[in-house]
């Protein structure tokens, strides 16, 4: 590491030791922009690493609510707005109950680069909440989707602020965040993508990042003379991501054959098609959470508490959550034949897993990278949201496409400019940073 970022690294590690997951976050970028640093004293000079990991604002706020049974519970709401050098702050809301401060910290982070990488304008930010929506009912997440906005409503807005959905957020709770929203701000322009279709919604947002991965995945695999015919695919998690990576995968001839849920995972060798597509969104829906019902439902092997990266396969898609895949899943892909880790979710390999794929010369492309096509498309939704438009899914996928296939350029030439090659790590980070930085020197100490 550049002793300029090493030393903004050790004095943020100091300061916050127990935000491991902003940590990690924030070490492998300043790894990968090092030599970008070396090579531009301006960034020191200005100070830009110390400004670039303090958000400019976070709001932490209480959010109670009344369960079926009549009861008080009291979950914790927040809102890291990180960067907006590039426009609003922009970036899902998360409800689950692994969510902290430091957590969202990490995901707003990387959210800085990733809507960098899509050359749209979107600042970066992140929110969320605590709550596990595990066995509730649609009338207590539309209780607690409404006392959440009531007071997230104070601090968004079309150009300030535009929250979407992540882990545990779909178009169920979009319509009640939204919903809330109007009836307090007396205002209806569009803050929150992934809204329906009749109501501001984009067409393609719900499969947006799948797709995304998915585009991202097959320029990798041309760029190494293949592509996704015949290649069976492990994925890891069963919700927004996984949905659109199954449908567009198997539209371009490969085969996914792998879904995973808290509860383990299944393993379908048929590869998972037709019916059992739809069948996905009836699980999220079904608020179990598990995907052990898919298994009971097409009679495959379900593997309680296991991880899918023991499975034989070409490419991995890991789209569950952070840290999902360690030094010895790695291991175990890297000697059952995989090629390819192109993450769907957001930083889900360790630090250990990446160094191990990348030494044994696994292709390995990061979340911030691959997983883009979501945000994209709601710069997207914003943009016919602003202009009053509605356009049909052949444009949003044409620009979605162009979109990936920009990035992944991006990429390329990024990590070549600066010696790393086929890294995809450096690549990402240097061409996300780059856009930012020289931005927030054009605009002053601010
Ligand atoms: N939560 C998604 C992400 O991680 C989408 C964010 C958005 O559409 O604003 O990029």
């Amino acid at each position: 590491m550049n002793p300029y970022a090493a030393e903004v690294f050790t004095q943020l590690k100091n300061r916050i030791p127990w935000e491991t997951e902003f940590l990690q976050a924030v070490e492998e970028v300043f790894i990968s922009i090092s030599p970008v640093l070396e090579q531009n004293p301006k960034f020191k000079s200005e100070r830009i690493l110390e400004r670039i990991v303090e958000p400019e604002r976070t709001i932490m706020f209480r959010v109670p609510w009344i369960d079926d049974r009549n009861q008080i519970n009291v979950n914790r709401g927040f809102r890291v707005q990180f960067n907006s050098t590039l426009g609003p702050y922009k970036g899902g809301l998360r409800f689950h109950p692994s969510v902290t401060l430091g957590a969202l910290k990490f995901l707003g982070f990387e959210q800085i680069f990733k809507n960098s990488l899509t050359g749209l304008q979107m600042g970066g930010g992140k929110g969320g909440s605590d709550f596990n929506c595990r066995g509730r009912s649609d009338m207590e997440i539309m209780r607690f989707c409404q006392s959440f906005m009531t007071e997230l409503a104070n601090y968004i807005g079309p150009d300030i602020d535009v929250p979407a959905g992540d882990i545990g957020v779909g178009g169920r709770e979009i319509g009640y965040l939204y919903g809330q929203y109007k009836r307090l701000t007396h205002n209806w322009n569009g803050t929150l993508t992934g809204k329906g279709q009749e109501w501001g919604g984009s067409l393609l947002r719900p499969e947006a990042t799948g797709y995304g991965v998915t585009y991202f995945t097959a320029e990798v695999l041309k760029r190494f003379g293949h592509d996704f015919h015949g290649k069976t695919v492990a994925m890891s998690g069963f919700g927004n991501v996984a949905w659109g990576v199954v449908q567009k995968v198997t539209e371009l001839g490969g085969r996914v054959v792998t879904l995973s849920g808290p509860d383990g995972f299944i393993h379908d060798a048929d590869g998972i098609v037709g019916d059992k597509v739809e069948y996905m969104l009836d699980m999220r829906l079904g608020g179990r959470d598990e995907v052990k019902m898919y298994a009971e439902k097409f009679g495959v092997p379900f593997y309680p508490g296991k991880r899918p990266w023991d499975v034989p396969c070409d490419i991995a898609l890991p789209c569950a959550i952070q840290n999902e895949l360690g030094l010895n899943d790695a291991k175990n892909l890297l000697k059952n034949g995989c090629k390819f880790v192109i993450e769907g979710a957001n930083m889900p390999s360790t630090k250990e897993a990446v160094d191990f794929l990348q030494a044994s010369k696994v292709v390995f492309a990061p979340g911030k990278a691959a997983n883009a096509g979501g945000v994209a498309v709601s710069g997207l939704e914003m943009a016919q949201n602003h202009s009053g438009q509605k356009w049909t899914s052949e444009v949003v996928d044409e620009k979605l496409h162009a979109i990936m296939f920009n990035i992944h350029k991006i990429c390329v030439e990024s990590s070549e400019k600066y010696g790393h090659n086929d890294d995809y790590v450096a690549g990402a980070n240097i061409g996300g940073f780059t856009r930012v930085a020289e931005g927030m020197i054009d605009q002053g100490v601010c």
